[in-house]
């Protein structure tokens, strides 16, 4: 069966916040190979496509180790446990990243340490990281926010000073990259989430751990198959989070189509760089323009209290929007005993406003947006 052509159909009807249909269009023959290779082999869990992709996946971003797991969140629980943080440790991270990034800290008996954003570029604040640290802490995550690199440098210089471990948050960053060094390469580990919703997608939940250093990997390869390297030798408390052979086969294709798809979304970025120097009001992060971004989103400001009357009027034009986070995490319930106030985590989520984006997003569609755009914010 065809698949249909969502974006001509919805042209000047609607436009949605993301679509993975059109992107996944091209590549859907071999997918679908792909996917019957799969069928075919009657192997279904951490079998050969796993161990490719994990291979594949080591040899684009040029580290020793990737370990493929069930999710992102899965991801940064492995990746921290393996670099020994646990129970009693302390991590210092962004409240201004998707509840799963604490989350994963507080599942292995670590405890969250929220430090404020950097509001030019909505990534954690360097300089407020040292003030944070006490004895207890083992570790720093910088996430890699809506495609943008976290500012690495000074966060490996604090952390390097104090001993502590950097797991690097890449659920939305894949393929992007900061001063020549490919993002997921810095820290001590990083974690990938392929949600279809990121930049690398698959057609279901997975995630992988990548790093350099051996024992970690691994620690993490025992952890993601309940605590053991060789079966029914469990050697301690581990997880099922195996990654299945059909993600791994869709990963792969989508994995040679990645740059391709993050250089489209630089240029849909541009675009609307262009779109919304002429509209007065609306603010970017300044950091928005540099190279290496790849997108997951491309978010603006909305000063003023009026970002909500904004997205209500280009709902009513059947544009899509979404805001990502409407709630920082320290103020979420698990997290709102802590009681503390980050006034740029909290001024972002207030203002904060996600365009329309995907790596075939098509130049008209830009265009209405950004007219859209226009009018609302007149
Ligand atoms: C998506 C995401 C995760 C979690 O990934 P899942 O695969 O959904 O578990 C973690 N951190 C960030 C920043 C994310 O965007």
């Amino acid at each position: 069966m065809a698949v249909p052509d969502r974006i001509e159909a919805r042209r000047g009807v609607a436009i949605p916040v993301f679509d993975p249909r059109p992107d996944i269009e091209p590549i859907r023959a071999e997918v679908l190979e792909a996917i019957a290779g799969v069928v075919d082999s009657g192997r279904f869990i951490l079998g050969e496509q796993v161990a490719g992709l994990e291979d594949e996946v080591a040899a684009y971003l040029g580290v020793r180790h990737a370990v493929g797991v069930n999710s992102g969140t899965d991801a940064l629980v492995i990746a921290l446990r393996s670099l020994g943080v646990g129970p009693g440790h302390e991590v210092i991270t962004t409240p201004f990243t998707f509840f799963a990034t604490p989350e994963a800290v507080t599942t292995i008996g670590a405890t969250p340490v929220f430090v404020d954003i950097d509001p030019a570029t909505f990534t954690i604040d360097p300089s407020a990281i040292e003030a944070a640290i006490t004895a207890r802490t083992a570790a720093i995550v910088p996430v890699h926010l809506f495609g943008l690199a976290a500012d690495m440098d000074p966060i490996l210089e604090v952390a390097r000073r104090h001993g502590l471990r950097v797991v690097e948050d890449l659920a939305q960053a894949m393929g992007g990259s900061a001063g020549g060094r490919k993002l997921g390469t810095i820290g001590d580990a990083a974690a990938l989430s392929f949600f279809p919703t990121k930049n690398l997608g698959g057609f279901g939940d997975g995630g992988m751990i990548v790093t350099d250093d051996d024992e970690a990997a691994a620690l993490a390869r025992k952890l993601r198959t309940h605590g053991s390297a060789k079966k029914y030798a469990n050697e301690l408390f581990g997880y099922n989070s195996r990654l299945d052979e059909l993600q791994a086969a869709v990963l792969r294709v989508r994995l040679r189509t990645l740059d391709d798809a993050n250089a489209a979304r630089r240029g849909a970025a541009a675009r609307y760089d262009e779109l919304l120097d002429g509209i007065d009001g609306l603010a970017r992060p300044i950091a928005a323009r540099a190279a290496g971004h790849v997108y997951h989103q491309f978010t603006i400001r909305v000063p003023g209290g009026r970002r909500d009357e904004v997205r209500d009027r280009l709902g009513a034009e059947g544009i899509g929007t979404a805001v990502y986070y409407p709630i920082p995490c320290h103020r979420l319930p698990p997290y709102a005993d802590l009681g503390v106030t980050l006034a740029e985590a909290e001024a972002a989520a207030a203002e904060v406003l996600s365009l329309p984006m995907w790596p075939s997003i098509p130049d008209d569609a830009v265009r209405a947006v950004g007219d859209a755009l226009g009018r609302a914010m007149r």
